[in-house]
């Protein structure tokens, strides 16, 4: 016998609705976002090798855009930082 899986009547078309809004946002914010970079102001020029090294984080609808250079220097100081603490842990 098969289960007959409930649904409430209008449900699959609340979440396909609310799954396009969400959708529609993150294109807004993309559109929406800044055109340089949050740390050094480094014009941002969209284009194939851009798109692929910039890096876009979206936080409490913030976007910040960095460059690749700002990037590596986020990341060192991560890596970094992250090797000092766990040098104070021992
Ligand atoms: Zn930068």
């Amino acid at each position: 016998m098969k289960k007959i899986r409930r649904i409430k009547p209008g449900q699959r078309k609340r979440e396909r609705k609310e799954a396009a809004a969400a959708l529609e946002k993150q294109a807004a914010a993309f559109l929406d976002h800044p055109k340089e970079c949050c740390i050094c102001a480094a014009p941002f020029e969209r284009n194939h090798e851009s798109v692929k090294t910039w890096q876009v984080v979206v936080k409490e609808d913030v976007v910040r855009l960095t460059c690749p250079t700002c990037w590596g220097r986020i990341t060192e100081t991560l890596e970094r930082r992250s090797e000092e603490l766990c040098i104070e842990k021992d």
